[in-house]
């Protein structure tokens, strides 16, 4: 789960982590409002949008006056933010924080991970913030230096002051870029986040260290510990297939292609994406109707398939283990009789009660490309593409 840097920020305050000052608007108004309650002469208004990449995007902009703030949020809020991480479509511009303007003597990169090759959390820092680290990463990796945690120990001390050097602080900024790394560390581990990261970690010319921007993501499987977490999802944000799949319990992923795809099992549903490329096409999704599929189930995800305007051709392909075949062609054959389908639907049903499944689909009058095997069925669904 992702969530905006103005909630990320609040978040780690909590936790002791320094950042600037600032809070939230939603109109042009309370953008202002914020900026008075702050005082001082410098102020920023920056877009919250899941994806980073905003500066460059004309998405973060400095205010020398209240009504500075007031004009630039006007222009803001409403305004299609398009930055390297939001694709070509951009993303519609709803919140603003209004923060401190800080005075930057430096900009520099601190992340938090889970390193899953080497199953422990991996604390990041680098003299190059600011910038996409993911440049850093491929061109000069050695300019990210790299702490990993040892799960029985956690995140010590001198790790902190490694790293805090390692970013060549000095003095006072030392000791805070130690007390910095150390909350940050304690925030992403009490909030159970995936991600924490800070680009950029500024010091400022009066020496504190702050973080300048926030990236927190949370581990979707340990949302049930965190209940006061639903309250920052932003659905807005999300893909609204992706919404409507949630609540049936699918487990959906948009993507690019033109294949819609319908399988039972996360292996099973990667291995039909794979094949699908492998005979020439491109996947428009992945779903994994579940174990224990339902007509009512395959309904849902049927339509939500259908949903996707880039979709010319379906592939539906059950293995019957726990779920029945004849179950999921019924609500094959119902879905397809309730929504208008004009498109052609290769169907491959395997396991338990596949004889039943074909009686089913045969009798259904509807016309199913009915596939022998995985391959047949990869290629008879790109076949129909073609025609
Ligand atoms: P993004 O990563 O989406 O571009 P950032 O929050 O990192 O957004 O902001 C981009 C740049 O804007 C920062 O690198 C920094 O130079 C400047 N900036 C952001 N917030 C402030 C602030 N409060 N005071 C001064 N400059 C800021
Ligand atoms: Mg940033």
């Amino acid at each position: 789960m992702k969530i905006h840097e103005y909630q990320g920020k609040e978040i780690l305050q909590k936790f002791g982590v320094a950042t600037p000052q600032g809070g939230v608007a939603f109109s042009a108004d309370e953008a202002a409002a914020v900026a008075q309650r702050l005082g001082g002469t410098l102020w920023v208004v920056k877009a919250q949008i899941h994806a980073g990449g905003r500066g460059k995007g004309g998405g973060v902009k400095i205010a020398k006056s209240i009504d500075e703030v007031r004009s630039l949020a006007t222009q803001m809020l409403g305004m299609r933010l398009v930055t390297h991480q939001t694709g070509p479509e951009g993303k519609i511009v709803k919140r603003l924080l209004i923060e401190q303007g800080v005075n930057i003597a430096r900009e520099l990169y601190v992340g938090i991970t889970l390193d899953r090759a080497r199953a422990m959390n991996v604390v990041m820092a680098s003299t190059e913030g600011g910038v996409e680290i993911e440049k850093v990463a491929a061109e000069t990796p050695g300019k990210i230096v790299k702490e990993y945690v040892d799960p029985s120990a956690g995140f010590k001390q001198f790790q902190a002051r490694k790293l805090a050097f390692a970013l060549g602080l000095e003095g006072d900024a030392f000791k805070n870029g130690v007390k910095f790394l150390l909350a940050l560390y304690k925030a992403y581990e009490a909030t159970d986040a995936s991600l924490a990261e800070i680009n950029p970690l500024v010091v400022t010319k009066e020496g504190a260290v702050l973080a300048l921007d926030a990236k927190i993501n949370f581990d979707d499987n340990a949302l049930f510990r965190h209940p006061d977490f639903a309250a920052l999802r932003d659905l807005n944000e999300e893909e609204p297939l992706e919404i409507e799949a949630s609540k049936s319990n699918l487990n959906y992923i948009k993507l690019d292609g033109n294949v819609g795809c319908m399988v039972n099992g996360a292996g099973l549903a990667m291995a039909t994406m794979d094949i699908i490329k492998l005979a020439g096409g491109e996947p428009a999704n992945f779903l994994d109707v579940g174990g224990g599929a339902s007509a009512q189930t395959v309904e849902s995800g049927f339509k939500i398939i259908l949903a996707d305007k880039n979709v010319k051709a379906i592939l539906i392909n059950i293995f019957g283990g726990i779920v029945r075949c004849d179950r999921v062609a019924t609500g094959v054959v119902e879905a397809a009789k309730k929504v208008k389908v004009d498109i052609p639907i290769v169907i491959r049903l395997a396991g338990t009660n596949a004889d039943l499944a074909a009686e089913i689909l045969k009798n259904s009058g509807l016309s199913f490309l009915v596939a022998e095997n995985l391959k047949d069925a990869a290629e008879k669904v790109t076949n129909a593409l073609a025609a």
